[in-house]
């Protein structure tokens, strides 16, 4: 098969002839159709975040069809059409127990990240418990984006503690946030969102912002209020992690208001512990998100409730292309590389 290699960090990725992979018996090789890209790719280029043995193929919004299955996997078949989550968790700790195994204590590999080769390539191995099914048809590009930014959109307004008819505020319209946007407003709730160009506050209205506020011309925390009758948003996602955002959403919240970080930076914002006191005030994480995060977001993506949030497609040999392009910030939506199999398969 091809693969795009990561063979050094802050060089491009070589497309070249490698070994497929052989799926363990616990495994089922998948050939790649699409492979979304995203921040965390840039960071593994440069060597920030997760720091994966080299040779490496990245890649962690995996969509294809399987090809073999291993000798143990009774539950796929070649021709199923899947999408992989991608933490291999241990099963057995507190978090796995309890429903929350996206914080494993004893997380294993992460697909095209970590320990685990990804879909910038043809072919991919993965566990056949991470892999979800997709009966209905949908677009490769669209689906491919669940694996990531769509579960990690749909875990964070879970996480939020979403009400109809709240006045949410939505910090960063990129790929998750392009999400978040979507997800909120078919929850019921009324949503402000915040990025920094009017191409990307133009993008936030057509994902299905009620309004959309530039920092750069508008004081977000007075803007909020004047918004909501004086009180302040209900709840705020930050989906970029600045100090600037963090201040932000703090001093738009409500008395009792709520602060989903969903994005984060080396950035902290120092917060009076009088203030989140006396004002009730909630500060919530919230990591990637579950298998069943990712199979929500992917029915939700294949009943045709969801907009398309992928703007641009890239030939996986244009990798470093697509990279660049992202790399420049000069994009709303999100980009997906096709490998030659995911461009025949376009209608
Ligand atoms: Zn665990």
């Amino acid at each position: 098969m091809k693969a795009a290699i990561l063979r050094a960090f802050n060089q491009p990725l070589q497309w070249q002839e490698v070994d497929s992979p052989v799926a363990d018996p616990d495994e089922v090789l998948v050939q790649v159709m699409a492979c979304g890209i995203d921040g965390t790719d840039l960071k593994l280029l440069a060597g920030f975040g997760y720091t994966p043995d080299l040779p490496f193929i990245m890649g962690h919004e995996v969509a294809g069809v399987v090809a073999e299955v291993g000798e143990r996997v009774t539950n796929f078949n070649p021709g199923d059409r899947v999408i992989a989550y991608n933490f291999t968790t241990c099963g057995e700790c507190l978090p796995c127990l309890t429903y929350r195994e996206q914080i494993c204590v004893n997380m294993g590999g992460v697909l095209g990240a970590k320990d685990r080769h990804g879909g910038y390539a043809e072919y991919v191995a993965i566990p056949a418990r991470q892999l979800v099914r997709i009966s209905e048809p949908v677009a490769w590009p669209d689906i491919a984006v669940c694996c990531d930014a769509g579960m990690t959109a749909f875990h964070a307004v879970d996480r939020s503690g979403l009400q109809m008819g709240e006045n949410v505020l939505v910090i960063g319209v990129g790929g998750v946030g392009s999400m978040v946007v979507q997800l909120a407003k078919t929850a019921g709730a009324r949503v402000l969102a915040v990025d920094i160009s009017d191409e990307k506050t133009d993008w936030a209205r057509r994902m299905g912002a009620d309004e959309a506020l530039n920092p750069r011309q508008v004081d977000i925390p007075t803007s909020v209020r004047e918004l909501t009758a004086g009180l302040g948003a209900d709840c705020v996602l930050d989906i970029v992690g600045h100090t600037e955002t963090m201040a932000s959403g703090i001093n738009s919240l409500r008395h009792g208001g709520r602060l989903v970080i969903v994005g984060y930076t080396p950035d902290r914002y120092p917060v009076e512990g009088k203030y989140l006191a006396q004002n009730e005030l909630e500060i919530i994480g919230t990591r990637a998100g579950r298998k069943q995060d990712l199979i929500n977001i992917a029915r939700l993506m294949a009943s045709g409730k969801m907009k398309s949030i992928v703007t641009q497609t890239f030939p996986m040999e244009e990798a470093n292309e697509a990279l660049a392009v992202l790399r420049s910030g000069n994009i709303v939506g999100r980009i997906v590389l096709l490998t030659p199999a995911g461009r025949r398969a376009l209608p």
